[in-house]
């Protein structure tokens, strides 16, 4: 199976849904790859909840879209989706998002470009360059293909292209640590004061021996849907422990075992303390734990307007 498009988006993440959306509304045949099911990447498929870095960094009161075009665009459908605009937090507007409406959204976004496909369940597994066009190799459902392009973009967020064609590319050698969010319904009102209420019986859970020190990594955000909140749990493995690998198979498996472990004596803890919390239960699990950094190409490469505009 052959397709044949002017540009090739991998990955359809926020950064992916842009550029496929974009190019796709500038007249060009686009063809999106997306491993899973759904757009919205670490938005959707890991449960990411806020948008950072819409709005400019400001000290007075109200917040300011930094960019026009789509990244206004989505806040605006965002916002009309959950009827809630953005929060202040320090010096930073954050936009509050549910995972449920991003996909919602991007399917809608995808429905109004005629010149865009979208091929999901789509694993790309490899690239070259052929008569000055790329080759992009996938695999969907056990169907082998090729889409052939022009232009190319690599939004997997994992530098998967540097790595087929011999980019330079590394890990950091010191990374964010990775997050575990999922879902819980089932819990009484959670006002933001509630945060450090529920910080502290963390802490008093792990010194009752209740809780696995693991615990304390976990925070709860309201999901701004009645009863629904999401827990984020810090993993072990970032920052000062080299062992974690981001690109290592085995280890992430074993990190994601750990964080559905960890949620659910948390919430089976909380339910039996109470505190609002005697109907709460575990509504999603991400399709994957949320890895703030891996593979990342080396160097520094300019794109000039001409570029653009050709
Ligand atoms: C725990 C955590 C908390 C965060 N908190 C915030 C926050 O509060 N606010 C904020 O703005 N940002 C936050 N971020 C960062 C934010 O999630 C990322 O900046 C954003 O998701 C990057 O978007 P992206 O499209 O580049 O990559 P991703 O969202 O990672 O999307 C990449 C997409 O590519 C697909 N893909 C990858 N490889 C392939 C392949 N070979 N074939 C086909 N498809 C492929 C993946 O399935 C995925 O859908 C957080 C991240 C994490 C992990």
């Amino acid at each position: 199976m052959i397709r044949d498009v002017d540009v090739a988006v991998i990955g359809g993440g926020s950064a992916g849904l842009s550029a496929a959306i974009t190019a796709a509304r500038s007249g060009a045949r686009v063809m999106l790859l997306e491993r899973h099911g759904f757009l919205g990447g670490m938005g959707t498929a890991s449960l990411v909840h806020t948008f950072c870095g819409l709005y400019l960094l400001k000290s007075g009161p109200g917040a300011e879209l930094a960019n026009p075009g789509f990244p206004s665009e989505m806040a605006e459908r965002m916002i009309a989706a959950t009827g809630i605009g953005p929060v202040r937090m320090g010096r930073v507007d954050v936009l509050p998002q549910h995972p449920a409406e991003f996909v919602r959204i991007a399917d809608d976004l995808v429905k109004a470009e005629p010149s865009l496909s979208v091929q999901w369940h789509t694993e790309v597994i490899g690239l070259r360059k052929c008569d000055g066009r790329w080759e992009i190799d996938w695999a969907c459902r056990g169907t082998l293909g090729k889409t052939l392009c022009t232009a190319l973009v690599d939004a997997s967020g994992d530098a998967v292209t540097a790595e087929w064609i011999g980019g330079l590319c590394d890990v950091a050698p010191r990374l964010q640590r990775p997050a575990y969010v999922f879902g819980i319904q089932g819990v009484g009102s959670f006002p933001d004061e509630a945060r450090l209420a529920m910080a502290g019986a963390l802490v008093e859970g792990v010194r009752s021996g209740a809780l696995a020190k693991a615990a304390l990594g976990l925070s709860f955000r309201a999901s701004g849907r009645s009863g629904e909140l999401f827990g984020t749990l810090d993993l072990a493995g970032g920052e000062s422990e080299s062992v974690y690998d981001p690109l290592d198979p085995v280890g992430l498996s074993a990190l994601e075992a750990e964080g559905r472990r960890v949620a659910s004596s948390v919430v089976n803890h909380l339910r039996k303390a109470d505190r609002g919390w005697s109907s709460a239960f575990i509504s999603q699990w991400p399709a994957r734990a949320g890895i703030r950094e891996s593979r990342r190409w080396v160097g520094r490469a300019c794109l000039t307007g001409a570029q653009i505009e050709a």
